[in-house]
């Protein structure tokens, strides 16, 4: 078997005491790499400065070595906050107006992806299979390439893949759509990603559509597929159990005094629908007295990218938000919505998910959403929950016991939000099982060993290329 080199934008370095750091990628890439030895490659998140950064930093763990590097402050700026965050992210997202395009950043995201080519480059062996991860390193085959490595080398998109009138938008999408053709296996998380990608491929002349999955562009045939990240969902589901009888958890119940929960749980982001979920909310309780003093509606909403000045704003926007409908629908002794803008631990999370009556997950586009899969996996199977997803989130194309909405109809969601606090507990059983059962297969390892085994596979396409 041969060795595995894993390269992310960021790493999840083990804890000291050598537990994994939460969050089932990590997990399962760690067991990954574990089984077959390897290295992971990322940024350390540091900044060197205006210094160049020192070599890189490694540290061993078994038989997987963590190797980190520093980037200089030139460098986050333009790879990380501009390019990445600035145009990448809300392109892919599907948000033309929100991306901006500058010749500095697109140039420096094209510089860090050559200066990892570089760093990565002395620990690659010649047998060893690359997976490199996520919108920020793209370019990163070809840099390699073009050093001779001629080693397996898979990609896989963790966010959407826009269709060709958005992603054409972008000034530099050639140099994008060129470096994805120099991968074996591109990966995607659902089937309309895909899709989306062949027509970028296509519609231009970048490639072709070979069959069987395969593409060929610039005399190289490739895999494109797509494979649903998971969960550890059996892990989660026992975590959950577990979980709702913590304090924190037990205390969170007790401050219900038996009104039904809704729970919200994303990081502050544009893309995440988190304004139209609350006009919903708003609307659903505004028109249905019956609601008032009966639900609490709970969004949980870490900051990030307060780099960027689209999160500041929204940052202000959501808070703002929750007050005005705190004002004006709250009672002496009810609160509409509690908003709690920092990040929850896991433990405490997966019991909340299990306490809350309805899961709500409208995200405006998502390339996967992990918090739906947690939401079902967290479930008393006697008494779940139930889902109310986002056509647009890429979970909605595994998930289809959840109650679906587009996020844009303000009052379809609201009377989707009604239909799942009314639900009958055998229809919400029946809705939750179908789900449950997919979750427990198609979890998280198994979304791994596909990926690879595409990728490893024998007599394969890689052997087309000429
Ligand atoms: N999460 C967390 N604490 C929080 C909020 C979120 O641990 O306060 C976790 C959540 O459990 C999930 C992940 O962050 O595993 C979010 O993943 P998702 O795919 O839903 O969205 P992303 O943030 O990657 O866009």
């Amino acid at each position: 078997m041969s060795r595995l080199v894993v390269i992310s934008n960021r790493v999840p370095m083990p804890e000291k005491n050598g537990t994994a750091p939460a969050g089932g990628l990590a997990v399962a890439l760690q067991a990954a790499l574990e089984e077959r030895g390897g290295v992971w490659m990322g940024w350390s998140g540091k900044s060197s400065g205006t210094k160049e950064p020192a070599p890189l930093a490694l540290t061993e763990r078994g038989n997987i070595t963590y190797a980190l590097t520093d980037l200089t402050s030139t460098d986050v700026e333009e790879y990380y906050h501009g390019f990445a965050n600035r145009v990448l992210w809300p392109i892919c997202h599907y948000r033309l107006d929100l991306a901006e395009y500058g010749r500095k950043e697109m140039a420096g995201y094209f510089r860090v992806n050559r200066f990892f080519a570089h760093r990565v480059a002395p620990l690659i062996q010649e047998d060893d299979v690359l997976w490199i991860h996520d919108y920020h390193l793209i370019p990163l085959a070809a840099e390699l390439r073009q050093m001779g490595f001629k080693n397996k080398i898979g990609f896989f998109l963790h966010i959407p893949w826009p269709p060709a009138d958005v992603l054409f938008a972008m000034p530099v999408h050639e140099e994008i759509m060129r470096g994805l053709t120099h991968y074996d296996v591109v990966g995607f998380q659902t089937d309309h990603d895909l899709e989306n990608f062949r027509g970028c491929l296509v519609r231009e002349g970048f490639g072709n559509a070979v069959g069987e999955g395969l593409y060929s562009s610039h005399g190289r045939t490739f895999k494109g597929g797509f494979y649903s990240i998971g969960i550890e969902t059996a892990a989660f589901a026992e975590f959950a159990k577990r979980a709702a009888s913590t304090t924190m958890v037990r205390k969170a119940r007790q401050s219900l005094e038996g009104r039904d929960l809704i729970i919200g749980v994303d990081r502050l982001d544009y893309s995440k629908g988190i304004t139209q979920r609350i006009d919903a909310y708003e609307s659903l309780v505004s028109h249905n007295p019956a609601y008032q003093g009966k639900v609490t509606y709970l969004q949980i909403t870490p900051k990030s990218r307060s780099e960027v000045p689209e999160y500041e704003a929204m940052q202000r926007t959501v808070a703002e938000q929750a007050g005005r409908v705190n004002g004006a629908l709250g009672t002496v002794d009810w609160v509409p919505i509690r908003y709690i803008n920092r990040s929850i631990g896991r433990p405490v999370l997966a019991g909340l998910y299990r306490l809350a009556k309805v899961g709500l997950v409208t995200p405006l586009r998502d390339g996967m959403n992990l918090v739906a899969k947690e939401f079902v996996a967290a479930q008393d199977p006697e008494d779940p929950g139930v889902l109310v997803l986002s056509r647009f989130a890429g979970a909605a194309r595994e998930l289809n016991g959840a109650l679906l909405v587009n996020p844009y109809d303000i009052e379809g969601t609201g009377h989707a939000i009604a239909r799942a606090l009314t639900m009958g507990k055998e229809e919400r059983i029946q809705r939750w099982r179908g789900m449950m059962d997919h979750l427990l297969v198609h979890d998280v390892k198994r979304w791994c060993d596909d990926f690879l085994v595409d990728l490893t596979s024998e007599g394969d396409h890689a052997a087309l290329a000429t």
